[in-house]
């Protein structure tokens, strides 16, 4: 079936027996949602019965989803913060599972500045593999020969920690990709990669970049396809091809590997693959040297049929930049996923961005629903409203809701955060648009800002301009992917009471590096270790720029006693708006602080 063609009966005909049976797990598991739903929750219950968590709720020993739905309440990571914070000072009762937790998986999602931590057990794993290995079987769908060349993934590890009690945590991929699922994967012809293993499982992401770039560049002609978890890891990889063409090149040409790569495992395992071809250095010079990157990935990587990258919810910004660099090639999502818990995939991967949905596996997780009108008044326990939370197999179409997940790693009822709309059904499951993620402001890559952060980083900053009689009267923030990598800017319109003594340029520049410092740990990882955002900028607005901002907004419908200044912004006449009655510009003069450790 030729690339692009959606079939309106998704799941067939396999391209193989693997596959047939792959598909045959996702027609059963969606064919009978409600009932394998029923199971799971059975299952976590039964299975954590003796955990203090569940002890407290007293379902005694009730499995069912009405005893569960009417005693256990809907719960935020705020709630389980004390929980989990016993689990990594050493408790080894079982607190939320009755299975020993294995490591703590650090989600992008912050609590008090700090990526939120959560328990795992050792069989999540499995069940994330089995996700995995649902994603292949319905791409061969869609867009054939998949067995005929590589896949070039850019894939990453992030540094790990140790809590008080000796366990590890780590992001949910680096613990992948350092599990024996991953690293000894059988062969499997239809998801070979470029990168070797130890290009991937190398900390530092220079080197890691650099190298599997370099292999992505030598098996050129095999490459398939091309990918990275989100879009912005892919802009970054191409970015990273537009600074390091020329030393590729030359280590292409010559055989050797450059010396800032210092790697050992890196370096032995490139000495095997990396072999002095002066005609693919000359090739790579001569797409690179016009620094016309246009299409650049289709010129080097001519046989890419898709690119595999997820560019919904807060990664649909660098669509446009990734139809750029690929002369529009499919961008697929193929999977939505969190360290919570792994919900689902798209089984129609070749559709628009716009129109992406995914469906979430039954057998995942218990999943729960906050119709969204009232996702605001549920935040304690809801004995009074047990209905008020939906099964999967209550859903409606069109409509939003809020997802809640109980896992099998003593999760329970925790509400993810994510909104999400109802697009369709395949079988009897629903599937779903990501709609967004509550309270995220800002996010360029895997960082998500919230208004209180951002507010917080302002008034720390603002502290530098006490002395010069100056205050911050309104602000607002945009987040900029048009550079690479992208940046917060924040806009500022200043009250400066003694014009002759008002802040430098020099003192404005730092009050940007006070605010990177005030940002969440996250977003400092991606500036200092991952180079994933750039400098944060202050736009210093003239006076009465938010007054006109106000105008603008009245005269487009906005009540005048509801306007509030948006702290976000991204509508181009806005934009615009701000960029005309800039006065001047700063940016950090340094990154922030980071350093792989984390408080406990
Ligand atoms: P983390 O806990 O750091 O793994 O982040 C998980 C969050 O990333 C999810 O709850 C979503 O908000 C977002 N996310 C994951 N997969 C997708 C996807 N396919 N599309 C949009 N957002 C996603």
């Amino acid at each position: 079936m030729a690339v692009g063609t959606v079939t309106s009966s998704p799941l067939g005909p396999p391209a193989n027996e693997k596959d047939a049976k792959a598909l045959q797990f996702i027609e059963e598991m969606t064919k009978n949602c409600d009932s394998v739903q029923e199971n799971v929750l059975c299952e976590i219950l039964t299975q954590n019965a003796e955990a203090e968590y569940l002890q407290k709720w007293n379902l005694g020993g009730a499995t069912d989803r009405k005893t569960f739905k009417s005693k256990v309440p809907v719960v935020s990571y705020d709630d389980l913060q004390p929980y989990i914070q016993r689990i990594a000072n050493g408790d080894r009762s079982p607190i939320l599972s009755s299975h020993p937790i294995s490591e703590f998986l650090t989600s992008s999602g912050t609590s008090a500045g700090e990526r939120k931590l959560m328990p795992t057990i050792a069989a999540e794993m499995d069940r994330r593999q089995k996700l995995y290995s649902l994603l292949m079987p319905v791409m061969n769908l869609y867009v054939t020969d998949l067995d005929k060349g590589k896949g070039l993934y850019f894939y990453f590890i992030k540094a790990e920690t140790k809590t008080p009690s000796g366990l590890v945590a780590r992001p949910v991929l680096t613990s992948y990709y350092k599990s024996n699922q991953f690293k000894t994967r059988p062969y499997d012809p239809y998801n070979v990669l470029t990168s070797p293993n130890e290009t991937i499982l190398c900390v530092d992401s220079f080197q890691s970049m650099y190298s599997q770039m370099l292999c992505g560049l030598i098996y050129r002609e095999q490459v398939l396809r091309c990918g990275a978890v989100f879009a912005s890891g892919l802009v970054r990889a191409i970015k990273f091809l537009t600074l390091n063409w020329k030393q590729l090149a030359l280590d292409i040409e010559t055989g050797f590997l450059n010396p800032k790569i210092t790697d050992q495992d890196i370096r032995a395992c490139m000495s095997k693959i990396l072999k002095p071809d002066p005609n693919l250095a000359r090739f790579v010079r001569d797409e690179c040297c016009d620094e016309n990157w246009e299409g650049i990935i289709t010129r080097i990587w001519p046989n890419t049929k898709y690119l595999d990258v997820i560019v919904t919810g807060a990664m649909a910004q660098y669509i446009p930049i990734l139809d750029f660099y690929s002369g529009n090639l499919p961008q697929t999502c193929t999977m939505y996923a969190s360290s919570e818990c792994y919900f689902g995939l798209n089984l129609t991967p070749m559709v628009k961005p716009s129109e992406v949905s995914y469906t979430i596996m039954p057998n995942m997780g218990y999943f729960e629903f906050i119709p969204h009108d009232s996702a605001n008044s549920v935040t304690k326990p809801n004995n009074d409203s047990p209905s008020q939370l939906l099964d999967l197999a209550d859903l409606e179409l069109g409509k939003e809701y809020e997802l809640v997940i109980s896992t099998y790693s003593g999760l329970c009822r925790y509400r993810v955060g994510d909104i999400l709309r109802v697009t369709g059904f395949h079988n009897s499951a629903p599937q779903f648009k990501f709609i967004r993620r509550k309270n995220v402001l800002l996010s360029i890559d895997a960082d998500k800002t919230d208004e209180t952060e951002l507010q917080s980083a302002i008034e720390k900053a603002s502290e530098l301009l006490k002395e010069f009689n100056t205050a911050v009267v309104e602000y607002t923030s945009y987040g900029d992917t048009k550079t690479i990598p992208g940046h917060y800017v924040i806009y500022w319109e200043l009250l400066v009471k003694d014009p002759g003594h008002g802040p430098s340029h020099q003192v404005l520049d730092q009050c940007c590096l006070a605010m990177e410092e005030c940002l969440n740990s996250v977003y400092r990882q991606s500036r200092v270790a991952d180079n994933s955002i750039g400098p944060l900028e202050i736009r210093v607005v003239k006076n009465g720029t938010f007054e006109e901002l106000m105008d603008y907004a009245i005269s487009r419908g906005a009540s005048i006693n509801q306007y509030k200044v948006p702290r976000c912004v991204s509508f181009t006449p806005i934009m615009e708006l701000l960029d005309s009655r800039v006065v001047s510009t700063h940016f950090s003069p340094s990154a922030p602080h980071w350093v792989p450790e984390r408080r406990f």
